[in-house]
């Protein structure tokens, strides 16, 4: 039996990639495909050392050189 997601593709990408605790999601839809396909591939990016997710943002900041741009912005304020 396939079940249907009716608007899943416009779920949040952000919110979807915590519901599965992955570092990245694509959807995409697939003509007048019905039912949902997923398909499991290595995140784009570097693991962060924070949070392990898979960014592609690690290191773009040179004092944090280990974090994702988000772990950057959840530090600012309590690193002295
Ligand atoms: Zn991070």
């Amino acid at each position: 039996m396939v079940k249907t997601f009716p608007g899943w593709a416009d779920i949040d990408k952000d919110v979807l990639r915590e519901l599965l605790n992955v570092s990245q999601v694509i959807a995409s839809q697939q003509g007048d495909r019905e039912g949902l396909s997923i398909q499991v591939a290595k995140a784009d990016g570097r693991k962060c050392e924070r949070c392990w997710h898979w960014e592609e943002d690690v290191g773009v900041n040179g004092a944090h050189p280990t974090l994702c741009g988000r772990c950057v912005l959840a530090i600012r304020d309590i690193v002295i």
